[in-house]
């Protein structure tokens, strides 16, 4: 089929300088001069020829047209509605809206330094392509980065408790950042932050090593039973097919068994993993553990459960703030059996009452973690409690 398209004869004029713009174009065929006046003179900047975009520019950021296109030949063009990219725009990672924005904005002023105008001062973008906070994520991110070499992040645990017999099972390894102006920034603002790029690398390695180094001092301690500890991992972490051996390496290097490290993955994540079934079966060949974290919450599907073998589910906290409904007791109720048909130990987040464990323990869930059990806290203070 053709594409909808305009034609334009030999010498007719597509745009001229100072028209608002309408629209851009796509060129299906034919050439089009771009030019303007420079200090009176008529000047051409570009020839455009099939498979370019014309006009697209005053689109981009409202302004009028700063060149006149000519068609030198006979000409097709698709037109291309402002709103066909204001949306995309949109849509687009701010930082990669605020560099286009910026290239605009330099070039437009290149181009009136050319034709004799006057440059722009005002950043076209600032505000309205909402370059603020494209630029407050880079600079947190360029932070992140700087915080990362000196070690100032903190790897807090938060202890996991058996129900049964109220002993402390095990640690959930949870990353703090003290932000030297903004104090201490939550991981769900900068780990989000670093899963947009490979950052999350680098993050993520520190944790393991920090988390390493812990297993290590427990294990010093001299303690009956080491305790494990769980580590949150994130998708390009998954995605690298060197990390289970890296993890395994971090272990032996400090004589640590692999079953006390424990890895969390998402519910989310893995149903968008190609990978996970076969980050699953590395771990188990290594005899480490997997937890599926964050289960019943935003992208529910029992899909996973068919095929993958996880060691324990973590119930998300919004399930155990439900068990004052008879509902939300039935709901869990019913997630409790379906772990123990599937043997997984079932591990409850968020568990803040008496209550809460109570109707747990009653419905038989194994484990509880929260604020009842204990809040995040460095690991000098699980040693040396007070
Ligand atoms: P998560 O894995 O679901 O971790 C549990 C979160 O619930 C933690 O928030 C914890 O402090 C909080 N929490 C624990 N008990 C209670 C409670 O009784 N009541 C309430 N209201 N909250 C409780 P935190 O530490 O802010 O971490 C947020 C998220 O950041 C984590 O959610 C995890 O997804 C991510 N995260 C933290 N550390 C790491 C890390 O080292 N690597 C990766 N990839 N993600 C991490
Ligand atoms: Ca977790
Ligand atoms: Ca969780």
């Amino acid at each position: 089929m053709q594409p909808y398209s305009e034609s334009f004869k030999t010498g007719s004029i597509i745009f001229a300088e100072g028209d608002s713009p309408t629209g851009a174009y796509l060129i299906e065929s034919g050439r089009i001069e771009i030019s303007t006046r420079q200090f009176g003179e008529h000047r051409v900047l570009d020839e455009l020829g099939p498979g370019m975009l014309l006009g697209e520019m005053a689109v981009l950021d409202d302004s009028p047209r700063t060149a006149t296109a000519r068609a030198v030949t006979d000409c097709a063009l698709t037109p291309i509605d402002a709103d066909q990219f204001a949306e995309r725009l949109a849509a687009a990672d701010p930082i990669v809206r605020a560099l286009l924005m910026s290239q605009l904005t330099r070039y437009r002023s290149a181009l009136a330094t050319l034709t004799g105008g006057t440059p722009g001062t005002e950043n076209v973008a600032l505000g309205r392509h909402g370059n603020a906070d494209a630029f407050g994520k880079i600079r947190l991110e360029s932070e992140l980065r700087a915080a990362l070499e000196r070690k100032e992040l903190e790897v807090r645990l938060q202890p996991i408790e058996e129900i049964v017999s109220g002993r402390i099972a095990g640690y959930e390894a949870l990353v703090r950042w003290q932000h030297p102006e903004r104090g201490a920034v939550s991981p769900a603002e900068f780990i989000r932050l670093a899963e947009e790029t490979s950052l999350i690398l680098p993050v993520g390695d520190y944790v393991l090593e920090r988390v390493c180094d812990m297993l290590l001092e427990f294990k010093q301690r001299g303690d009956k039973r080491l305790p494990f500890i769980a580590v949150n991992m994130s998708a390009r972490q998954l995605d690298d097919p060197k990390m289970v051996e890296r993890i395994l390496a971090l272990l032996h290097s400090r004589g640590l068994p692999a079953d006390r490290l424990k890895l969390e993955v998402t519910e989310s994540l893995v149903l968008n993993s190609a990978h996970i079934a076969e980050f699953l079966a590395r771990c188990h060949a290594a005899g480490m553990h997997v937890a599926l974290d964050d289960f019943g919450t935003g992208y529910s599907n029992l899909g996973p459960l068919l095929t993958l073998s996880f060691d324990q589910i973590k119930l998300d906290g919004s399930f155990v703030k439900a068990l004052d409904t008879s509902r939300g007791v039935a709901v869990v109720g019913v997630i409790v059996a379906m772990a123990r048909a599937l043997d997984c130990d079932l591990i409850a987040e968020g568990v803040e009452t008496h209550e809460q464990r109570e109707v747990l323990h009653k419905l038989g869930c194994r484990y509880a973690q929260g604020w009842l059990v204990g809040k995040p806290i460095p690991l000098q203070e699980v040693l040396n409690p007070v």
